[in-house]
């Protein structure tokens, strides 16, 4: 099997047949084996019949793994990449954003070049909203601060990588998953290539700015521990502005230059400000203990309740 097209679905009931026929289509052409491994990440529309009914009626070899529940985008990656069976693997979206032709070429530069082990595809020019364009960019230049791995500008899941770096990121059993962040904290060669996002084939986004938002944090927190370092800034900073202060005060009252200033309002104002500035360490303390928590009840990153081999697989097995 040369190439194992990882597709994860949520509520694509409009959407997985349309990329079926139009990847078959490309790869038909290619002439090498290929898969496509879907999965239903507890779709709640009809997702899962229409992928079983893929299964019935396609000759080409489908895998569709179904989720208990919707575990996310980043579980049913994991998932399907720890089920494909190629010696390429490529993670592409249902919605047809992500042409498979890009695909195809991608196959071709590992093909060629056998030092390369990932072609990832970048955004060049974003096509959506000017807000949420200027928030991933800010987004991607705070995480590149904060974190020692480096994230790329545009860059997103669609990728196709050999083995090595799928063995490498499994390996990674993280219940947080950042795959971004995990696909270039794995290192190996790879090579970026600019690609244009299309409109959605059918159905809408199901990332709120909310879920952005927090995937954002998430990402920042998996791969970078900059914010644990905060109280310490702040309470040095405090500390030099607090004995500066203190000095002032000294000096002026040596030359009685001290005025009337109302000592209350500033102890009430400084109180607040200190106060407020405890809670917001004491938050970010709690956000990284949280995690850890969760990573330490080591509970499985997606359950499966269905799993559905290739038909070529049936009957060889039989
Ligand atoms: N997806 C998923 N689980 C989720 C949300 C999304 O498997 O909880 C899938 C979705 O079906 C699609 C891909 O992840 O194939 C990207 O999602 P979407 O198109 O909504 O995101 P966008 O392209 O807007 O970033
Ligand atoms: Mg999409």
């Amino acid at each position: 099997m040369k190439l194992s097209l990882v597709v994860p679905c949520y509520n694509e009931e409009g959407n997985v047949r349309l990329f079926h026929d139009t990847a078959a289509a490309v790869f038909d052409c290619e002439g090498y084996e290929y898969e496509m491994v879907f999965v239903n990440d507890g779709s709640k529309d009809s997702t899962l019949a229409q992928l079983k009914k893929l299964h019935a009626e396609s000759e080409k070899n489908i895998r569709i793994i179904s989720f208990s529940r919707n575990f996310g985008k980043e579980a049913a990656m994991y998932a399907g990449i720890q089920h494909a069976k190629g010696e390429y693997i490529c993670l592409i979206d249902a919605d047809l954003q992500q042409r498979p032709e890009v695909v195809a070429y991608m196959v071709r530069r590992l093909e060629e070049n056998a030092e390369l082990d990932c072609v990832a595809a970048f955004q060049e020019q974003r096509i959506e909203d000017k807000t949420l364009s200027f928030f991933k960019s800010s987004f991607y230049k705070l995480i590149n601060k904060a974190s020692s791995t480096t994230f790329m500008q545009g860059a997103s899941d669609f990728r196709t990588f050999r083995r090595n770096v799928a063995d490498a990121v499994l390996s990674m059993g993280e219940y947080h998953r950042f795959s971004k962040g995990l696909l270039s904290w794995v290192g190996f060669n790879t090579e970026y290539i600019p690609y244009q996002v299309q409109d959605r084939a059918s159905g809408e986004t199901s990332w709120s700015f909310k879920k952005l938002f927090n995937y954002a944090i998430d990402g920042i927190m998996a791969f970078s521990t900059a914010p644990l370092s905060l109280p310490l800034v702040l309470g040095a900073a405090g500390g030099v502005i607090s004995a500066l202060y203190l000095l002032v005060r000294i000096i002026a009252s040596a030359f009685s230059l001290y005025d009337s200033f109302d000592r209350g309002t500033l102890i009430v104002f400084l109180v607040l400000l200190f106060g407020s500035l405890q809670l917001v360490c004491i938050g970010i303390v709690g956000k990284y203990l949280a995690k850890t928590y969760e990573q330490g009840k080591n509970r499985p990153i997606y359950l499966a309740r269905e799993i559905i081999e290739p038909k070529e697989k049936d009957k060889k097995d039989e």
